[in-house]
């Protein structure tokens, strides 16, 4: 088993699907009406927009940094503890972006080389026991089940260090990566609280969280209540959604984070569609506890 260093790879492991043909050529139509429909101007909300990648790959790095570079003309790069107090004091005056990384990857230590050059500090949300594996059979192992890759090689702690030495923040995925909806509510409120622990004690204070597989439907509000109970300042799904505010406070208990995956592999044309059709949709409720939840 060897280490993949390329997303092409990891398209060849999910298999060329006629849905992802079809979802180029849709997404291809709708790059093309975004770029026709004057885009730039959905930049200019006053918003808080999180953008969550997994990885940057080393075909994927160089539309990273011309994504970046497009952003930062229109955007003010926040890091995520300032971008959730913002939101939780009614802050949201200008277009802001606050990016997040989920899973660990050591390539995540190239978006944060390419993230530095803008002067954006990005969260990583890792997961304590997949840190500093360095048995490639194992790693390989853990991509497959838990998160349909082939072979990604992990991040090191003295790695994770390097990147808070750089400004940016650590936050919990969980210790392992599992399904929170799969576990007892003891389960959940003990992983929590270990991920915290373990991660604070390598990192200083972590106060961040953002559970796995990131659909409202992998995570529920007993799960949200113990997120605060035992300490975090904020919940992060990976469901879509973008950030406003009508000038009012939100208790931080009734916030919950929605976030823009962009693959940086993607087209440049799609990833600004899906930047900006965020920011065109973005409304109120998206701070809230979800339907799906109550
Ligand atoms: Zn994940």
């Amino acid at each position: 088993m060897e280490y993949i260093t390329n997303f092409r790879d990891v398209k060849k492991h999910w298999g060329t699907t006629l849905r992802g043909g079809v979802r180029e050529m849709v997404l291809d139509g709708l790059a093309m009406k975004n770029e026709l429909s004057n885009y730039e101007k959905w930049y200019l909300k006053p918003r808080i927009q999180f953008l969550f990648i997994h990885h940057i790959f080393e075909d994927e790095e160089k539309n990273f940094d011309l994504v970046l570079k497009e952003l930062t003309e229109h955007h003010t790069f926040i890091s995520h503890s300032e971008a959730v107090e913002r939101l939780l004091t009614g802050k949201v005056d200008k277009p802001y972006i606050s990016w997040s990384s989920d899973d660990g990857f050591k390539n995540n230590l190239v978006a944060a080389r390419i993230l530095n050059k803008y002067g954006a500090k990005a969260i990583f949300y890792i997961n304590p026991e997949t840190i500093g594996v360095k048995d490639v059979n194992k790693a390989g192992e853990f991509c497959l089940k838990k998160l349909d890759m082939p072979p990604v090689e992990f991040l090191n702690w003295d790695e994770v260090q390097e990147l808070l030495n750089q400004g940016h923040e650590i936050g919990s995925h969980t210790m392992a990566h599992d399904n929170i909806t799969k576990m007892t509510l003891n389960e959940v409120e003990d992983d929590l609280s270990r991920s915290k622990e373990i991660l604070s004690k390598r990192c200083g204070p972590v106060g961040h969280f953002a559970y796995p597989y990131g659909r409202y439907s992998d995570f529920n509000k007993q799960a949200l209540e113990l997120v605060f109970k035992t300490g975090y300042e904020s919940c992060s799904t990976g469901e879509r959604g973008c950030h406003v505010s009508d000038g009012s406070s939100i208790e931080k208990e009734q916030l919950v984070i929605r976030r823009d995956q962009i693959i940086a592999y993607w087209k440049l044309g799609h990833m600004k569609y899906f930047i900006a059709n965020g920011a065109k949709k973005a409304v109120l409720e998206n701070n809230f506890i979800p339907e799906e939840w109550k």
